[in-house]
């Protein structure tokens, strides 16, 4: 085996071990980009030796997604495969594990219609729902992991030849991921402790809020009534306790829906469904973003934002610091999975259950009265810089330092 080989093995073992925990008997669902082959072979066999019943791949082609765009009927762009969909949701009910592999091309769909492009992600978005309650809700174990691809590869490393552009996302994401140490398995076990040390004392605090300061940020962010900080590996409610991201560098819990006032900006691109998406500015009133611009994408954002109801309003918060070894690597990957581990991040659409003190036992009612969000999307972006300082707030009212220049205070 190449160098490469070997690399790309350990990090399959460890998204099968580490991040999935797959069980004797388990089904797996894995959706993947079709350059990710390689990567879905290794960890297909490593499921299997770990006892998976059945391994099941959906892959996606670039050239098919542009040929919808390019040649499709108008029509069509209402249509999503809500049959897929429901398959995948009763899948996950049946108790099978979810295993995601991004590495799609940032631009795949920039420069197509806005309108056809805001159709298709609300059909899907729709579509998915069921699905993607399941996940939020972390009914079973689940995993997002990525692969290399060429065209991702090409937009993180711009007039690098492809093999050469190839070569070093492949080095940053086993860098990023521990894959290249000796023992991945046992640094991720140590890097979930740190990470429980960090939820544990947030939790303990009971904060009602975060303050953001930072350039073009000046920020009251609510936390939801009885909000629960996450962060590492977590027992999903089948039982198997699973990293759903890999890498994770955050904590992460849910913000107050109605009880979010003031200015954000982000300070990293997002890419989102084929539209990158940068120098957001939003300006919050009472939960909902009632002014946004963007110096690119704004068309994207706001289509996003205007999915649904609570797709204007903050479903997470993380923080992450500044010094994360992602964004010690100077990489943005314009990947989500990458950048928001290299940096504190919000996300507008629904927020996830486990982010509310037993919120799997509450019911929907429940969860909005406490603050939780709903919504057909959940799309992170970035935040955080060396420049931004985070404040706790006290039950009481009173302010304390929990980052500093994007390092914790604590
Ligand atoms: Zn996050
Ligand atoms: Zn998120």
């Amino acid at each position: 085996m190449t160098q490469h080989d070997h690399l790309l093995d350990a990090y399959a073992r460890l998204v099968v071990k580490t991040g999935l925990n797959i069980q004797k008997g388990q089904q797996l669902l894995v959706t993947a980009p079709l350059d990710a082959v390689p990567l879905v072979r290794r960890i297909t066999e490593h499921a299997y030796r770990d006892g998976a019943s059945l391994v099941t791949t959906i892959y996606s082609d670039n050239a098919a997604t542009l040929a919808r765009f390019a040649h499709a009927p108008e029509e069509a762009f209402d249509v999503a495969p809500g049959w897929l969909f429901n398959g995948m949701a009763e899948a996950f009910k049946a108790g099978a594990a979810r295993l995601a592999i991004a590495g799609e091309n940032p631009s795949l769909l920039a420069g197509q219609d806005p309108k056809k492009l805001a159709r298709a992600n609300k059909a899907r978005s729709q579509a998915y729902r069921p699905a993607l309650e399941l996940i939020t809700g972390f009914a079973i174990n689940w995993c997002v992991a990525a692969a290399a691809t060429p065209a991702w590869a090409k937009s993180v490393f711009p007039g690098v030849p492809e093999a050469a552009a190839m070569e070093q996302l492949w080095k940053a994401i086993f860098a990023c991921t521990k894959a290249d140490q000796p023992d991945p398995i046992a640094v991720w076990e140590k890097h979930n402790a740190d990470l429980h040390r960090r939820t544990d004392f947030l939790n303990n605090r009971r904060y009602r809020a975060l303050k953001y300061s930072g350039p073009g940020t000046d920020l009251m962010l609510g936390l939801a009534d009885d909000h629960f900080w996450k962060g590492g590996g977590g027992k999903a409610l089948n039982g198997v306790f699973c990293n759903a991201n890999i890498p994770t560098e955050e904590v992460f819990t849910a913000p107050h829906k109605d009880r979010v006032d003031g200015t954000l900006s982000s300070t990293k691109p997002l890419s989102y469904q084929g539209s990158l998406i940068d120098g957001i500015r939003v300006r919050f009133e009472a939960g909902r973003i009632v002014e946004m611009t963007a110096e690119k994408g704004e068309e994207a954002f706001r289509s996003l934002i205007g999915t649904d109801e609570g797709a204007a309003r903050l479903g997470e918060v993380a923080l992450v610091p500044h010094s994360s070894p992602i964004s010690a690597s100077g990489i943005i990957f314009n990947n989500t999975l990458f950048d928001e581990n290299a940096a504190s991040h919000v996300a507008v659409g629904q927020s996830y259950t486990e982010n509310i003190r037993d919120g799997s036992k509450r019911s929907k009612q429940e969860l909005a009265a406490l603050g939780a969000n709903s919504s057909l999307v959940h799309v992170d972006w970035m935040i955080g810089s060396g420049k931004l300082d985070v404040d706790g707030i006290l039950p009481d009212g009173t302010p304390e330092a929990l980052m500093r220049k994007g390092e914790w205070a604590i």
